[in-house]
This record gives C-alpha cells, sequence and structure tokens, in this order.
C-alpha cells in the first residue's frame, strides 16, 4: 500500500477514550457507521446513533443537555447565534398569515427580521410597549405569538411576566422571552408558564467574548415542534463553541455574582451624581417597573443603562466616552471586560426615555473601584 494511502486509511482513533472532566471535541462532517446494515437503517431515519456532522455531535448534546438542565427546560437546540435563534423561534412557531406581538423595546435586529423579512411571508408584527401595557388590546384573530423582552434592550423597561405568560396562555398564543439579560439562573421562565426561552449564549454564558452562539429551549407542549423545526432546517452550532459555552456553564454563578454586585455599585454611585438623572437598573428602587423585578427575579445581570440631567453636545459626549481607559467602546455584553455604548430610541409616551440620549453600561470583572474613578475622571470632560 502507498504511504499517501495508508495515512488516509489510518489516523481515525479506535483506542480507549480517555475519562476527561471535559467532553471530547467532535469536529466534523462524516460519521463512520460499521456496517452496511447500519448505513441501510440510517437510510430509513432510523438508525439510533450518529449519522453526520448537522445530527448534534457530542459537544452540542452536552451543552444542550446541561442547559436544559439548569432551566428545567424540556428540549434545548444551539443555533449558530443568539439573532439566529431568535429568527428560528419566530420561524419554528408562526405560519403564513399569522401576527406576532412584540414589544417596542426589542433587540434591534429582531426587530429588523420581521421588518424586513417576515413581512414577506405574509407574517405580520405589531409592537406593544415595553412595560407590557395595553398589550391585550392589541390581540387580533390571527395573533399566534407574545414575544417577550424584559428587560428590554438599552431602555430597561421590564414587563409582568406572569401575567403575559397568563394572557398568552388565555388567548391560546405561544409566549416567547429573550432570556438573555435575566439568565438561566436569575430567571425562569418555564416556572412562570412561559413556552419559549432564549438565550444569547454569546453573552453571560460564553461570559469570554470569544464566541458567538444562541438557543431555543421549550417546554414539552412545543418539544415534538421545535424537534422537527431544527431537523427540518439541518441547523447546528460549532463543536468547538459548544465545548466553550459548556465550560461557561461551569462558572456562569460565580462570574454573575460579581457583575451583579459590581453593577449594583457603580449604579448606586452613578445615583449621587448631578450629571445623571434617570438610572434603568431593574433591582435598584428608582426602575419604574421594580415591581416586576422584584417578583420574578432572584438577581440582576451587569448591564444597565442611565440619562444624563442635560444635554450635552456630540463633542462633551465623546470627549467622556473617548476619555475612559477601561470601558471599551463596542457592541455586546457579558463578557469579562466592561463596555460602554449610547444611544437613543424612540419609545412610545409617557417615556423616560424616548429619544433621549441613553448610556448603556457593561460592567466586567474588573474590581469596581477602578470603573468608577474611570467613570469619576471621564465626567470631567461633560463639565469642560
Ligand atoms: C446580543 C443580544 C442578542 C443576540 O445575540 P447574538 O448572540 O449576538 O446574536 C439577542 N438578544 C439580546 C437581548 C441581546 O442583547
Amino acid at each position: 500500500m502507498h504511504k499517501v494511502t495508508e495515512i488516509i486509511k489510518e489516523g481515525v482513533w479506535k483506542g480507549e477514550v480517555p475519562e476527561m472532566v471535559n467532553p471530547p471535541v467532535n469536529n466534523g462532517s462524516t460519521v463512520l457507521f460499521s456496517s452496511y446494515e447500519e448505513l441501510a437503517l440510517a437510510q430509513k431515519g432510523a438508525f439510533p446513533g450518529f449519522t453526520y456532522g448537522t445530527d448534534r455531535l457530542p459537544p452540542q448534546r452536552a451543552f444542550e443537555e446541561a442547559l436544559g438542565r439548569l432551566q428545567g427546560a424540556h428540549t434545548v437546540r444551539a443555533f449558530p447565534s443568539g439573532i439566529s435563534a431568535i429568527i428560528n423561534a419566530l420561524m419554528a412557531f408562526t405560519k403564513s398569515g399569522d401576527h406576532i406581538l412584540m414589544c417596542e423595546n426589542v433587540y434591534a435586529p429582531t426587530r429588523r427580521f420581521c421588518h424586513r423579512i417576515l413581512s414577506r411571508y405574509n407574517i405580520q408584527v405589531s409592537y406593544y410597549r415595553g412595560d407590557g401595557e395595553g398589550v391585550e388590546d392589541l390581540i387580533r384573530d390571527n395573533t399566534t405569538v407574545l414575544y417577550l423582552e424584559s428587560p428590554g434592550s438599552n431602555t430597561m423597561e421590564l414587563q409582568d411576566l406572569p401575567a403575559m405568560a397568563a394572557l398568552a396562555k388565555k388567548r391560546g398564543l405561544v409566549s416567547i422571552i429573550d432570556n438573555t439579560w435575566g439568565t438561566p439562573l436569575y430567571l425562569r421562565p418555564f416556572d412562570l408558564g412561559i413556552d419559549v426561552s432564549i438565550q444569547s449564549v454569546t453573552k453571560y454564558i460564553a461570559g469570554h467574548s470569544d464566541i458567538i452562539m444562541g438557543t431555543i429551549s421549550v417546554n414539552e407542549r412545543l418539544s415534538e415542534e421545535l424537534d422537527l423545526y431544527y431537523h427540518s432546517m439541518e441547523l447546528y452550532a460549532s463543536p468547538q463553541d459548544c465545548y466553550l459555552a459548556l465550560r461557561g456553564l461551569k462558572t456562569l454563578a460565580v462570574r454573575l455574582k460579581h457583575h451583579e454586585q459590581a453593577a449594583l455599585d457603580v449604579a448606586k454611585w452613578l445615583g449621587t451624581r448631578d450629571e445623571v438623572k434617570d438610572i434603568f437598573h431593574p433591582a435598584l428602587k428608582e426602575h419604574p417597573q421594580h415591581e416586576y423585578w422584584k417578583k420574578c427575579f432572584t438577581g440582576s445581570a451587569g448591564l444597565f443603562s442611565f440619562t444624563f440631567n442635560k444635554e450635552y453636545s456630540q463633542e462633551q459626549l465623546g470627549a467622556f466616552i473617548d476619555s475612559l481607559k477601561l470601558f471599551g467602546i463596542g457592541y455586546s455584553w457579558g463578557g469579562f471586560k466592561s463596555l460602554i455604548s449610547a444611544g437613543r430610541y424612540k419609545r412610545m409616551e409617557p417615556s423616560l426615555c424616548n429619544g433621549v440620549m441613553v448610556i448603556r453600561l457593561n460592567i466586567g470583572l474588573e474590581d469596581t473601584e477602578d470603573l468608577i474613578e474611570d467613570l469619576k475622571s471621564g465626567f470631567q470632560f461633560l463639565a469642560e
């Protein structure tokens, strides 16, 4: 046999696999069957083992199972990103002619997908207030999905989640929540009667800003539907990324505790500053829907926003943000590095932040005193 043939024929590990504290990472496309009989079973869709690289390889199944157990979910499926999980949840549980009710403070790319793509498939979307006010009046005969995000993106309004879940149940709607902020540890959507929970794993679960991934988790009632959808779409998540996500899951609780306390400390310090008007942190009493947080959440994440007491010029705002040495300027959150972003958002009146400049902070794992010092020096640039 030629050497080149030999190296291609060999190099398949057939020996014993050692038991390690972390699972092995299986990569790739082809899974080898041990006989024609197995192949024939696979052709009929009756082979019980793995058949192909899209068949949710071991690291993906290990991650999905761990996350499912943590959340009390019946079925979990991993996706290449959080937004991909959201998009696929909206597609999995709707059909042409349906109407979706969505909160107005939803993650912006979610709204963009509805506007640009779902509309092409004759699926209508309308928006309700971020605090859930008036949502029942917007239900139509063809409404099938009630989409929740609490707290909502950037402006952090909260909803009365048990009431929203009960409303969905009463009116026969599938309730879906983007639970990225609550994480599987601080909010338990299935205990509240919500049908579908989405995580951007990119954020706290991965925790190190080194992967992009998302998950859809469902209760028992929707399990078969999700499984069939996922399989038909031939979706899967990268084995490497699933490995990292599973690794992140193991340290989520300790990291989150630090993020939580640090964000509370920074938010409280901001509350002592003359430059600051409103602080949108769900766990602070001053948050307009603080009661909703108290009712369901067992903790708070490291992401919150605030507004200023006056309109600063773009130059002043730029000088403040650019001066910060520890806060990176960038999107995403949930990682070890503190980040800052700023923007204006359209919100239905009455609102504390419609069109107002909102500053969002992601509090990372740095020492809190250093972060406060950084902001303190930065604020000097607002005065000048
Ligand atoms: C970041 C984010 C997403 C999307 O996650 P990706 O993994 O970056 O695609 C979804 N929802 C919320 C609330 C987010 O902040």
